[in-house]
């Protein structure tokens, strides 16, 4: 991959913790070019620094040693043309849907009024133009967690980042927002970086995989999964398929 090409880019990232009793290297030597409407998927056992590598990415936490760069520039906070889905989708109780979809433009300053045609595309998109004006506590976990996907797309950013965004949910509400979110990219073209411990999930959304290994992390492994899109969940059932969730299965356990 060429330097113009990389949207994203991390080289010998290292983090450190510091508690009051010692040190936790969570993340060891990472290294990662992702082009621009690329959509990674980052597999690794629960605790290995998946959500330390993405809040680093996404200028919500500080690194100790390395570079990461969005769109050529150094991040060190939060930035504008990136978004965030977290596993909780953490909506705000007293505000409707719209309200909540639109609570980027508020912090960032920007004027409402320009942004509420968006976001009535995104709630449609989604599913969800009939509860523009309920509150979230009227909304499924599924539907829930599709308002904070319109959020973190209300103010366009080309970066979009996911930590584990459907783990909890059910698997068959799981499997309909995978091929959701797969609509959303194929229209839209961001650049997705997701986090997932699911080997399944990963190998249907993605372009390529890339594995950590435990704590500390190190990617050890890029897979890229070169089976076609648009893609439906019928090719689960593809012997293709099921050899890229074999082969990573395999990296995973050793
Ligand atoms: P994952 O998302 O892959 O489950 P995390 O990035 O959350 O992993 O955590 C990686 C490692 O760093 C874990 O061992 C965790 O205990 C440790 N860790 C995470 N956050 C902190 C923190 N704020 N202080 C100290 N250690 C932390
Ligand atoms: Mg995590």
């Amino acid at each position: 991959m060429t330097e113009m090409t990389a949207h994203v880019r991390v080289e010998n990232l290292r983090k450190t913790y510091q508690t009051r009793q010692d040190e936790i290297e969570a993340i060891h030597e990472v290294k990662m070019d992702v082009a621009e409407g690329e959509f990674i998927s980052i597999l690794g056992p629960s605790g290995c620094g998946k959500s330390t590598l993405l809040m680093i990415v996404g200028g919500l936490l500080p690194l100790t040693s390395g570079t990461v760069s969005v769109g050529g520039e150094d991040v060190s906070k939060p930035r504008r043309d990136t978004g965030v889905v977290f596993q909780a989708p953490v909506l705000m109780p007293w505000r409707t849907i719209l309200k909540n979809v639109l609570f980027p433009i508020e912090s960032l300053g920007l004027r409402e009024e320009d942004y509420i045609d968006r976001a009535y595309e995104l709630l449609e998109m989604t599913g969800l133009s009939n509860f523009a004006q309920n509150v979230p506590s009227e909304l499924s976990g599924g539907m829930q967690q599709r308002v904070a996907i319109c959020r973190a797309l209300i103010h366009n950013p080309n970066l979009l980042l996911m930590d584990e965004p459907f783990s909890a949910l059910d698997a068959m509400t799981r499997d309909l927002m995978n091929q959701e979110l797969l609509r959303i990219w194929e229209e839209y073209k961001k650049t997705v970086l997701f986090v997932t411990h699911s080997i399944r999930e990963a190998v249907f959304l993605s372009d390529r995989v890339f594995v950590m290994s435990p704590r500390p992390a190190v990617i050890s492994e890029i897979v890229t999964i070169d089976l076609p899109r648009p893609r439906e969940l019928a090719i689960e059932e593809t012997p293709e398929f099921n050899q890229y969730v074999a082969h990573l299965r395999g990296l995973i356990e050793h």
